[in-house]
């Protein structure tokens, strides 16, 4: 592919499709979130998503395995992750909409003693994209599906809008607060905020896999996957390090693990007598990317806070998930859990923007725990809960009177740490 060839795009009038407070590009665990509490909080929400539903990686790539509700000290391994995220999941039993996660999550090491949730829950997917969508509609939010995130609207550093791309054509959209609820962090790079993202085999990362479901398994099976409604989603082919915001490299990874899925399948039915019968009903639209870019924000969360523990004034959230390769082993945290400032979320150099799920600021080894879903919702609450306040306030998100943010996610059901110990 010619990179020097150039094509200038003619200038050309857009229609506007609407004026927002807040903008949420990107439905996946961390907008689905960010939009209902937004809503809630009283702002005129839109929520844009290239897919005609919500989860992002949670359902588009199968991975119903949401983890993190709660920390690994026991006797209590208290809930630290509640809110929005717990609500969804609450739902979900309800209406039968949880299976069984992989035998490692094993309720020994993480007993429920307190709390509603335990730690982890294999969710059935169309249930899980059935009771988002109910819920982000219940909440009132404006919802646009099959609709890219294409371009920022800015005033020097602080952004106005948005363009987007959809069936209708090109459109421009006016917000008072966008939140970048892409996972890679479209909105953020597209305004100019400071990145990192590892390359290639430069460093350890996280790499990303298409997951499958299969059924034609036994009842009581040993197999690592996760069970709902007669199916088992399997961990599947991997697609090596690729950069996944480059998309001629996305697509490669794309062929290469969907051209694999079926003798992956045999080299699993080589080591599990269980998946002798099992078949293949089904790959997500899209391959499981695990991690992109990670903006730069006014605070970068650590590995040292996540092994420490460590507390924040402007603590927003709480994680307390194992840190997944920790130089070669997964590591567990000892305490009770650290917490997530709401600095991680706001970039440098751009205001209106609030950067939300699984690229806000974070070095690679505090992603590795915090990534999980429960915390990624968690995220996003905050993150909607914030942007609402500051169109209330006529405020910057990051001028946001810290103690109204964190009284207001505390009385809508979020844990955000800040010292209450023992509070189950
Ligand atoms: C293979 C794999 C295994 C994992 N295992 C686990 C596990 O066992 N347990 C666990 O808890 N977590 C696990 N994770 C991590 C977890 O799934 C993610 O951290 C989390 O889902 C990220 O959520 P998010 O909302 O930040 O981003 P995403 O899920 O990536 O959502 C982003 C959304 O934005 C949309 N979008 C992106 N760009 C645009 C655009 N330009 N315009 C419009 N829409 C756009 C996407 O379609 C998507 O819906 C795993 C992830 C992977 C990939």
């Amino acid at each position: 592919m010619p990179r020097d060839e150039i094509y200038l795009e003619p200038e050309k009038e857009l229609e506007v499709y609407g004026h927002y407070d807040v903008v949420i590009v990107g439905g996946g665990c961390a907008g689905i979130t960010a939009s209902i509490a937004a809503a809630r909080n009283g702002a005129k929400t839109l929520i844009i998503e290239r897919f005609p539903f919500f989860g992002g990686t949670a359902t588009a790539s199968l991975m119903g395995n949401i983890n993190g509700f709660r920390n690994q000290v026991e006797p209590d391994s208290l809930q630290t992750t509640k809110g929005i995220g717990e609500e969804i999941i609450l739902r979900l039993i309800e209406i039968g909409g949880v299976g069984k996660p992989p035998a490692v999550y094993s309720s020994k090491i993480y007993p429920n003693t307190k709390g509603k949730l335990s730690y982890c829950f294999a969710v059935d997917i169309e249930k899980f994209k059935y009771i988002t969508l109910l819920t982000v509609r219940n909440a009132g939010v404006d919802i646009l599906f099959h609709t890219y995130f294409a371009e920022v609207i800015a005033d020097d550093n602080a952004l106005k809008g948005i363009i987007i791309e959809n069936k209708s054509g090109r459109q421009a959209i006016f917000a008072k607060v966008i939140i970048d609820a892409s996972g890679d962090g479209d909105v953020a790079f597209r305004a100019g905020v400071p990145f990192w993202q590892t390359k290639g085999n430069e460093r350890h990362r996280l790499t990303d896999c298409l997951m499958y479901k299969v059924v034609g398994v036994p009842e009581n099976h040993q197999i690592k996957g996760c069970e709902s409604n007669g199916s088992v989603i399997l961990w599947g082919p991997d697609a090596g390090p690729i950069d996944a915001t480059n998309a001629h490299e996305l697509t490669e990874g794309e062929i290469h693990t969907r051209l694999r899925v079926y003798e992956n399948l045999k080299e699993q039915q080589e080591n599990n007598s269980d998946l002798k019968e099992a078949r293949v009903v089904e790959t997500g639209p899209l391959l499981g990317i695990r991690q992109t870019r990670f903006i730069k924000g006014l605070y970068t969360l650590s590995g040292d806070d996540v092994i420490q523990g460590r507390r924040f004034d402007d603590s927003v959230a709480m994680a307390s998930s194992p840190v997944i390769h920790y130089y070669g082993y997964r590591r567990f945290l000892e305490h009770e859990g650290y917490e997530i400032p709401y600095r991680c979320m706001l970039p440098q150099g751009v205001d209106n923007l609030i950067v939300s799920g699984r690229c806000i600021s974070s070095d690679q080894i505090a992603y590795e725990s915090w990534r999980a879903m429960a915390h990624v919702m968690a995220i996003g609450e905050a993150a909607g809960t914030a942007a609402a306040l500051s169109v209330k306030q006529h405020a910057e998100p990051k001028d946001l009177n810290i103690q109204t943010l964190q009284k207001q996610l505390v009385e809508q059901g979020a844990e955000i740490g800040q010292g209450r110990k023992q509070r189950n």
